[in-house]
């Protein structure tokens, strides 16, 4: 098998009620969809999601077409290590990290859907499928207008199934994060599972205040709460603090993570398939956490992070939205029974994006 052609196309779809954070508020609406095509008629799709800028879309489209895509025209796709090697020296000179990596994860998600349609199995079980469904938490505690919205949304989260909920707190101050923390657990109920993510938004001395607050509510973990460049702070949050530290969403390659792991920096590592790397980075840095007795969780949800926490042995958590609505840019929907998602049956990363979606959606 040979791959053929390699297509980037720019979806928008527009965001009605921006959520917030801590810090940022996400608003682009936009998603590069990259196709490698071969010539044996599989198809590899990956959907890189943009939160924030829109003109990043244009540079990612230019990227993966321009620059990345000469390299895999008749490579044989079931090359992934060979051809993200390629892909590494390409892009070593301005920064295989950043953006770059946002393409080569892109091609290594399509590649390993490929590989996965092509032994007509979805890509976990090809990768040596440790488990067929893992544990899901709604990402449903943004930042709304409202107090009330919040709570609606929070009360969705039980009403779907969930068993367990992540509420971003730190965007004011801390006894504006318990009041969310304690509203959120009355509706809850006190078996629920609650992790909360500050998003970058402390230093290390307001990070070790609140986080003793937070492990007094039987929170699961505190996420990022400072830049993710602070390894050794976070290090001495890990040691200062009882509620596990959770880190990883902007980390680029096994690279960052290792030293993340040597720094001692965290108790779950998470992963985003836009930044980490595609399935074949993912398997190395579940890997050299696994080695280090630490835990995985996806950073965003999708069939592509279910398939790569059914394949790594210390994966504990999928991040997800609401599944209840039918998903209207995907072809495989994902189904949850008893607050953990199932592996879809789909040959491949389920990654496939519906004609009709991109025909109404697609701008470039
Ligand atoms: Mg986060």
């Amino acid at each position: 098998m040979k791959i053929t052609n390699l297509e980037a196309i720019i979806l928008e779809v527009e965001v009605k009620n921006p959520a917030s954070d801590a810090l940022h508020t996400y608003d682009a609406g936009r998603t590069v969809v990259t196709r490698v095509y071969t010539d044996e008629g599989h198809v590899g799709y990956a959907t890189t999601h943009i939160g924030r800028g829109k003109p990043t879309a244009d540079v990612l489209k230019v990227l993966l077409e321009k620059e990345l895509a000469p390299a895999l025209i008749g490579e044989d796709p079931l090359f992934t290590r060979k051809i993200r090697h390629k892909l590494w020296n390409i892009a070593d000179y301005h920064g295989a990290e950043g953006l770059a990596h946002w393409g080569i994860s892109a091609i290594d998600i399509a590649l390993w859907d490929i590989v996965g349609k092509s032994m007509n199995q979805p890509t976990a079980k090809v990768l040596g499928a440790c488990r067929d469904r893992i544990p899901a938490y709604s990402m449903a505690g943004w930042y709304f207008d409202s107090e009330k919205a919040y709570l609606e949304k929070v009360i969705a989260v039980v009403e779907e199934g969930f068993k367990a909920i992540k509420l971003k707190v730190g965007r004011y101050s801390l006894e504006n994060d318990i009041e969310r923390i304690k509203a959120a657990r009355r509706e809850l109920g006190s078996e629920f599972t609650i992790m909360v993510d500050a998003n970058q938004g402390f230093d290390e001395r307001e990070a070790i205040r609140r986080g003793r607050a937070y492990q007094e509510y039987g929170i699961r973990w505190l996420e990022e709460p400072l830049i993710p460049q602070h390894k050794q702070n976070h290090a001495r949050l890990v040691q200062a603090l009882d509620i596990p530290i959770a880190i990883g969403e902007n980390y680029y390659s096994k690279h960052q993570f290792y030293d993340a792991v040597q720094a001692g920096a965290a108790s779950v590592l998470q992963p985003d398939n836009r930044r980490a790397g595609g399935p074949t980075e993912w398997l190395e840095i579940g890997a050299i956490t696994d080695a280090a007795g630490l835990h995985i969780a996806s950073h965003g949800g999708g069939p592509v992070n279910v398939n790569m926490l059914c394949a790594i042995p210390n994966a504990i958590y999928l991040e997800s939205g609401s599944l209840k609505h039918e998903n209207k840019m995907l072809v495989t929907q994902l189904k949850m029974v008893d607050g953990e998602v199932l592996l879809p049956d789909t040959p491949g990363m389920g990654t496939e994006v519906r004609e009709d979606f991109i025909a109404a959606h697609r701008v470039d």
